[in-house]
């Protein structure tokens, strides 16, 4: 699912394509995700985007009033609004020549006034649009936590304290910090040395210092690298991410440790998969990992010596991996 370096790159792409531009009609296909398909038909048409936002995990696209309209009418018909985006698992959201053939999902066509297409594709429909009106949007927004690139050292601390939860949940926790999904909440915490299953209430002030300046570095590379693309996340230009090469433990399970070679496990925390190295990140008392997949065989020295020679490093990082079980 694009967490907030995924929607952020979305949303620069955005900036760059469509800022400026006006909605001149409106094409749908289904509309099970869309909050109120009507709102759309009605009102986009006539709006200019005037700028592209990321809100946690969600794109807000910031319209006009209605041209030739005045901008303040008493029931908010013609005032300015925001579409609201989410991408869900699947969402795709870029500008196309009207002319070219629509892909197959494609369930929302903005047709702009420089005869481009801004169109969302989503596959498994697990994302969401809704067209809002300024009250309705503030509604909308309220309850979500701090944005982890700008949180201060002291309201990061007070937030994982805030109630009595393993670090892990805190970190996906979207009204505790927005933005944050499975990658990046891996990522760094394996980055900071701390184990997901630990009660964040608990962590030393050093500790959760040390979390937030990982989150935030991780992220604002993630940012420069146009997010991970692990699935099919793809920015607004069509193109993949690049950040997914730098993961050091999500979806690493089994693999070597890029600090210490042990090999990295997965744990279920906050009901989804963790990936952690048990040597860096020591697990609270009474946390166990998932057993390694495939139930790695003992070699015999022979074999093992023969491994050595020929692969070099690359195999003794798995000999060690093979020892820590
Ligand atoms: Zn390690």
């Amino acid at each position: 699912m694009p967490e907030l370096p995924e929607v952020e790159t979305v949303a620069r792409g955005l900036r760059q394509a469509i800022l400026g531009r006006r909605i001149v009609s409106v094409s749908l296909g289904k509309t099970d995700f869309i909050d109120d398909p009507v709102a759309l038909e009605e009102h986009l048409p006539g709006r200019r985007i005037e700028a592209v936002e990321r809100f946690g995990k969600f794109m807000l696209l910031r319209l006009s009033a209605v041209m030739g309209m005045e901008p303040v009418v008493s029931n908010g018909d013609s005032a300015a609004a925001s579409l609201l985006v989410h991408l869900g698992m699947t969402g795709h959201m870029a500008p196309s020549p009207a002319a070219q053939p629509r892909e197959k999902h494609t369930h929302v066509c903005l047709l702009l006034d420089d005869g481009r297409e801004l169109r969302y594709t989503d596959a498994r429909r697990f994302g969401r649009i809704a067209y809002l009106t300024e009250a309705p949007l503030a509604q909308e927004l309220t309850g979500f936590g701090a944005d982890p690139l700008e949180v201060t050292q002291e309201e990061f601390a007070n937030r994982i304290r805030s109630r009595r939860a393993r670090i892990k949940v805190l970190l996906l926790d979207q009204g505790v910090l927005r933005g944050v999904g499975n990658i990046y909440a891996d990522e760094s915490l394996w980055r900071a040395k701390i184990h997901p299953a630990r009660v964040g209430a608990k962590l030393r002030t050093e500790e959760a210092e040390k979390l937030r300046r990982a989150l935030q570095k991780i992220l604002q590379q993630a940012i420069v690298m146009r997010g991970s693309s692990i699935s099919d996340f793809l920015d607004a230009a069509g193109e993949p991410g690049e950040y997914q090469r730098h993961h050091r433990a999500y979806g690493r399970e089994g693999k070597g440790c890029y600090r210490c070679q042990s090999a990295i496990r997965r744990g279920i925390v906050a009901g989804r998969s963790s990936y952690y190295c048990p040597k860096c990140q020591p697990a609270p008392r009474g946390f166990s990992a998932l057993p390694l997949p495939g139930g790695r065989k003992k070699k015999t020295n022979a074999e093992s010596q023969k491994t050595r020679r020929s692969n070099g490093r690359g195999r003794r990082a798995a000999k060690r991996i093979a020892r820590a079980k």
